[in-house]
């Protein structure tokens, strides 16, 4: 497998596109923002001017797309009977289960091997090539999509069948914003009641209260670990992102007929927060509202 298109170049998808072209695959890439096509023609990659041609011609097709309806529209219109047969389809994007499945059964209809594959970590991540990704997809798919994952990743990891690993990206997801919230909680619960926050730290994230958000992504400034709430709330994950993975869960959880009280309750913590104006501010700044 020698040439990857390469579609959506954004904030993420940028520096993954970046480290394949260091890996030695030919990068044809294609995105609507011409600023973010010039960014990777800088990092060596042949940019197009539709999607169309950048799949022509391509051993496999990476996406890094805003959301579900633009990621079946791109498959269904533009790469789907554009590409070669027999090429291989990774859609790296976050987007709901349903519809990461409906993509991959259109796709091999059609003669492709298609993996869901959403990543956990930032933007860091994606231009360090130490993301974790999560794929969905048939053994022989998974094998298939290693090697083009690999150089972008620090974790490649089999989740199941198709769709499963949408399915662990919108769990993990959840988790993280509870934890992010219980986290926040406690610590401004800590200094009203009297206990400066740095001492709560110190003995939390050694007791059993210890989760990533307190650990290694402490939300209160000058607390713990460095994070954006150290720089104002600034870069990191924005909480906009947040509230539409959560969206993705809520979706998830009643398609399957689970409940998930405490992540209906971060969804509604985290819209009103985004309302207020805060869609930007990493998700820590939760602490801020407390
Ligand atoms: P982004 O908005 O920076 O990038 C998306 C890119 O897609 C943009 O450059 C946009 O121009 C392009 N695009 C939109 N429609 C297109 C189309 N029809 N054809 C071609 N290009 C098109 O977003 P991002 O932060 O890079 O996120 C991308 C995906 O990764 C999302 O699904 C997001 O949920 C997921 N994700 C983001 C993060 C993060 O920290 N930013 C972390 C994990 C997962």
């Amino acid at each position: 497998m020698k040439t990857i298109a390469f579609i959506g170049l954004g904030n993420m998808g940028g520096g993954m596109a970046a480290n394949l072209v260091v890996a030695g695959y030919k990068v044809h890439a294609f995105d609507l923002s011409e600023a973010a096509l010039e960014k990777a023609r800088g990092s060596g990659c042949e940019t197009y001017s539709t999607v169309s041609e950048a799949v022509a011609g391509a051993d496999a097709v990476v996406s890094m797309l805003p959301n579900g309806a633009i990621v079946k529209s791109v498959y269904t219109s533009e790469v789907i009977g554009k590409a070669p047969k027999g090429a291989l389809f990774l859609d790296c994007s976050t987007i709901d289960v349903a519809t990461a499945r409906e993509v991959a059964h259109l796709a091999e209809e059609a003669g492709y091997t298609m993996v869901d594959a959403p990543v956990s970590g930032g933007i860091a991540a994606a231009s360090g090539g130490s993301l974790t990704f999560m794929v969905g997809g048939t053994s022989e798919a998974f094998a298939m999509a290693q090697p083009v994952l690999e150089p972008m990743s620090k974790a490649v990891i089999h989740a199941g069948q198709i769709g499963s690993g949408q399915v662990a990206k919108m769990c993990n997801n959840m988790l993280l914003a509870i934890h992010m919230i219980g986290t926040c909680e406690a610590m401004a619960l800590a200094r009203k009641a009297g206990l400066a926050p740095q001492k709560f730290y110190e003995i939390s994230s050694k007791s059993t209260g210890y989760n990533w958000s307190l650990n290694d992504y402490t939300p209160v400034p000058g607390v713990g670990a460095t994070s954006p709430a150290d720089y104002d709330y600034q870069g990191g994950f924005a909480s906009a992102l947040m509230l539409k993975d959560l969206g993705l869960a809520i979706d998830g959880a009643h398609d399957a007929h689970a409940k998930v009280p405490l992540g209906e309750h971060a969804l509604e913590i985290y819209k009103a927060f985004v309302e207020s104006g805060n869609g930007n501010k990493d998700f820590g700044a939760i602490f801020t509202t407390l």
